[in-house]
């Protein structure tokens, strides 16, 4: 699958800190077989991508649509159909299918949201859903199934 990370409470905090196995998360979703792509609604974030040592596990970075998700796609360069998407903005992840994450903002060794987000990928990878409670399919999705 396509995978795509938002980043501002999704793998970075306030404090400027990366989530917790944000890295590990991503070695192990392209071992899988699936593309990692960072997105955020406030640019191209690919000082924070190297920053943050994620580079070799990234495929591509973009600036994320904030409204018209799929119209809006060509003109932010993304040729990519986004298969699952991470976010802490509910929205963008019931339009496209993924995992609507808690956000986070500071430091926190308690923080296994990664370990979710990885575990619900396997199962969509799988089965195509999971029963984990953050999970949406999204709607293109289910357009596409009808
Ligand atoms: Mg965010």
């Amino acid at each position: 699958m396509n995978i795509f990370f938002d980043v501002d409470y999704t793998i970075m905090g306030a404090d400027g800190s990366l989530r917790q196995n944000t890295a590990k998360t991503f070695r192990k979703l392209v071992a899988d077989g699936h593309k990692v792509f960072v997105w955020s609604g406030v640019g191209v974030r690919t000082a924070e991508v190297r920053r943050f040592g994620l580079a070799d596990y990234v495929t591509k970075v973009f600036q994320k649509p904030l409204e018209d998700f799929e119209a809006a796609l060509p003109g932010l360069g993304v040729f990519t159909p986004p298969d699952f998407i991470i976010d802490d903005h509910p929205e963008i992840v019931r339009f496209f299918g993924g995992f609507i994450c808690r956000p986070y903002y500071f430091r926190n060794r308690q923080d296994t949201e990664m370990d979710e987000i990885y575990q619900t990928v396997c199962d969509v990878a799988e089965n195509g859903t999971s029963e984990h409670t953050a999970y949406r399919a999204g709607k293109r999705r289910a357009q596409e199934d009808t």
